[in-house]
């Protein structure tokens, strides 16, 4: 029997990867994308999920009828309560108010129970969702704190899977690898597997505009003069995550929400890819790096593609919401033209 799963926590990791034919076309490379939301959780977050959860276990730190805490954007949670329902824990999620509603009902349709922090505090400050999830792991009894900014099992898990998956798929003949970094899991694990092969992969990361992550990693500072609020989600810092391993990177590039967000909808409509938000944003960097650095046709690009676009009809699908961000060109279907302007 092939294909044939004892709970829907065997579909977890084997991604695909899919050939771009329009929106990188002035780039001379191949350019893939991996798309993460081929989990079942619709995001990469499934593989620290069940990566993470697995170790507690071995380790005897979790039991059925324990708790599981963690902060998160919605993609994390979404994976942490999966798992959690196959495995019989409970699930308890701090998220910050930038989370669209319809993120938050999916938490609670799988049973997660939710507390909305506000985004635009220091991370130090008691109503953080760092803050706020650390003090609930601690006072509920048999709980365990994900963390997945300070876990070095969330690179672990993508040193395991997506690295080598990527590896395979490309037969190794990747020379570039992109992805945008929120904990830093993704790359730094991906890229610490495939660096291994060859040194000479080259490794991109895609910050956001008011993250101190690009700035960091030049200076070796925190810059807080960077840090301002913006709308992409699940991606970009104000504090430092050791789930990213600065020495893996070899450059960072910066988008902004608004160039993110058409290229999200262009992906759509061009290589119809419904991504999330970070999907777009990745492009994004991608053609902003081509744009100072040579590709040629032998080289081989992969870009994670973290979700799936369905968490983000009423964000960035919506023209409304697009209009309310002053995204002017927001129902503009000839992207080509937006790009040039
Ligand atoms: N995109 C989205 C939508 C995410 O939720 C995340 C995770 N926060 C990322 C990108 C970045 O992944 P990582 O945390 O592994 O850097």
């Amino acid at each position: 029997m092939t294909n044939v799963h004892d709970n829907i926590l065997g579909l977890i990791g084997k991604t695909p990867l899919v050939k771009l034919n329009a929106v990188t076309k002035e780039i001379p490379a191949t350019v893939y994308a991996k798309l993460e939301s081929y989990n079942p959780g619709h995001s990469t977050k499934d593989r620290i999920a069940i990566h993470i959860i697995e170790a507690a276990e071995r380790k005897g730190l979790l039991k059925p009828g324990s708790t599981i805490v963690e902060t998160t954007s919605g993609n994390t949670g979404f994976s942490i309560a999966m798992v959690s329902i196959i495995k019989g824990y409970k699930c308890i999620l701090a998220v910050s108010n930038k989370t669209k509603k319809e993120k938050i009902a999916y938490l609670k349709a799988l049973g997660a129970t939710v507390y909305i922090c506000p985004a635009n505090v220091p991370a130090d400050d008691p109503r953080s969702y760092y803050e706020v999830a650390k003090r609930i792991a601690s006072e509920t009894p048999n709980s365990i704190y994900i963390n997945q900014y300070f876990n070095e099992l969330n690179i672990d898990a993508h040193y395991q899977t997506t690295g080598p998956e990527i590896w395979e798929q490309t037969d190794g003949k990747i020379t570039h690898l992109i992805a945008c970094t929120g904990t830093g899991g993704t790359l730094s694990g991906s890229a610490k597997f495939l660096k291994e092969k060859n040194p000479n992969i080259k490794v991109i990361g895609v910050d956001a505009s008011g993250s101190i992550l690009k700035g960091f990693h030049e200076t070796g500072k925190i810059n807080k003069d960077e840090i301002h609020p913006y709308q992409i989600e699940g991606m970009g810092k104000n504090l430092i995550p050791t789930a990213l391993l600065f020495d893996k990177v070899d450059e960072f590039v910066r988008v902004n929400d608004e160039l993110s967000a058409y290229r999200t909808r262009e992906i759509a409509l061009k290589e119809a890819i419904m991504g999330g938000y970070t999907t777009g944003a990745v492009t994004q960097g991608l053609i902003q790096y081509a744009n100072s650095h040579e590709f040629s046709k032998d080289d081989v690009v992969v870009a994670i593609f973290p979700d799936h676009g369905s968490r983000y009809i009423t964000k960035v699908y919506s023209d409304k919401w697009m209009e309310e961000q002053g995204f002017i060109n927001n129902c503009v279907h000839n992207y080509d033209e937006v790009f040039k302007t």
